[in-house]
């Protein structure tokens, strides 16, 4: 299926029409029922992945699931996805990672998130996430309305471009949320009990009191908006973006002198899962 944007926004809005009201799994249904293999599920197995990944392992559980590991994740989060995916049969899970290249130019300590968050997102999230989803007509996140901020008017079929962006789960409340994680008993992410309602980077994200937003922890203190909404917004750029990013690596690397090669091989490892941050029970 290919669209220009003027008939994938047209496509996007007419579909939207038609799901508006729509429950989830009829969203997820007729997602795949368009894109078939062309289809992908972005997934940060949070406190609320769980859901989801389980309605997708009731349509389609061989659909790609794109999980953007950052190399600051709780480790946590590392368990859960492997136990998670292991528990709902879930065959296709991707874990994306920032290009070594990327790292080591504009982040060879991992303390860019001190001083530019945007910048650090970008690398971390925004440029593994476009490469990834370059393949794909369409792509399903987990956005919900009542989450507030810029999701307060969130559609449920979006066109971008030449992708579409469905977001089966707009409508729900954490109600419905909270009500089919208990009919399906499906188990919450380690930190929810620890205060977590939405769970990111261990360094961007922090506990919340009970009566705040569900995202009031995640770069608490800033406007910063999600990555989806970043990715969203850039979305016109994104192949040129990544491809030009592809080729200032390649240039970069062919510069690199042998101590930076030290330092490239130092980031891989201190990249490795096991290294991950550990929030104490
Ligand atoms: S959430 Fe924080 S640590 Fe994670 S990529 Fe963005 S700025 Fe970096």
């Amino acid at each position: 299926m290919a669209y220009d944007r003027d008939e994938t926004t047209s496509w996007a809005g007419r579909l939207d029409a038609e799901l508006r009201y729509a429950d989830p799994l009829t969203i997820l249904n007729s997602a795949v029922a368009a894109f078939g293999d062309r289809l992908a599920l972005v997934s940060s197995f949070g406190a609320e992945s769980a859901v989801l990944l389980h309605m997708v392992s009731r349509v389609k559980p061989d659909m790609p699931i794109l999980f953007l590991d950052t190399g600051l994740l709780f480790a946590q989060t590392l368990d859960y996805r492997r136990a998670l995916a292991g528990r709902l049969g879930l065959s296709a899970v991707q874990d994306l990672r920032p290009a070594f290249t990327d790292l080591a130019v504009t982040d060879p300590t991992a303390k860019l998130w001190q001083t530019d968050t945007d910048r650090c997102c970008h690398i971390r999230k925004v440029l593994p996430l476009d490469r990834a989803l370059a393949g794909y007509g369409a792509w399903i996140t987990g956005r919900k309305r009542f989450h507030g901020g810029d999701r307060i008017s969130l559609p449920v079929v979006e066109g971008l471009d030449h992708q579409i962006k469905f977001n089966p789960l707009a409508n729900w409340g954490k109600a419905e949320l909270d009500g089919y994680m208990a009919d399906y008993q499906l188990p919450a992410h380690p930190l929810v009990a620890q205060g977590f309602p939405s769970i990111g980077c261990w360094p961007c994200t922090q506990a919340v009191q009970g009566d705040e937003d569900v995202r009031a922890g995640r770069w608490a203190g800033s406007e910063k908006p999600s990555v989806a909404s970043i990715s969203r917004a850039r979305r016109g750029l994104s192949s040129m973006s990544a491809a030009t990013s592809r080729d200032a690596n390649l240039t970069c690397v062919s510069r690199l002198k042998p101590a930076s090669w030290v330092g490239l091989i130092y980031l891989k490892v201190a990249f490795c899962p096991l290294r991950q941050i550990r929030l104490k029970a």
